[in-house]
């Protein structure tokens, strides 16, 4: 299993990119900072044929590649997608529950920190996660 693949079987969003410098990918980091989502970012080196073998094979020609759960693939810089992403993004403790946000505003509430988490994993994944 590769760097990627091990992240999108944990659920984590992947952005591939290319080495110099890149507008939208710049976009696409800024964006899922701010919303508080984690990213693994993969860099494609101009010689890693292979992962530019796999990227062409889906159908992408543009920088940066973004891949989420429940999204699926997607090229360039995409508000509506980024908006589209379920994850859990943080945990608070208020009126005598815990609390996990997702990235899409929705709150989950438990008697412990793990209940709460597992709430929202079951929001952000109904089904497992999925390609
Ligand atoms: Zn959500």
């Amino acid at each position: 299993m590769n760097k990627a693949e091990k992240a999108q079987a944990d659920g984590i969003v992947v952005v591939f990119s290319p080495e110099e410098s890149c507008v939208q990918c710049n976009a696409t980091y800024r964006a899922l900072d701010a919303k508080g989502i984690k990213y693994r970012t993969i860099t494609v080196p101009e010689d890693d044929d292979e992962t530019r073998g796999m990227l062409r094979e889906l159908g992408f020609m543009q920088f940066p590649i973004v891949w989420a759960p429940r999204v699926g693939y997607w090229a360039g810089f995409r508000p509506d997608k980024i908006g589209g992403i379920h994850r859990d993004v943080s945990q608070s403790y208020r009126d005598g529950m815990f609390w996990t946000r997702c990235s899409c505003g929705d709150e989950f509430a438990g008697s412990d920190p793990d209940d709460a988490d597992a709430a929202a994993y079951e929001h952000c994944f109904p089904e497992g996660v999925a390609r």
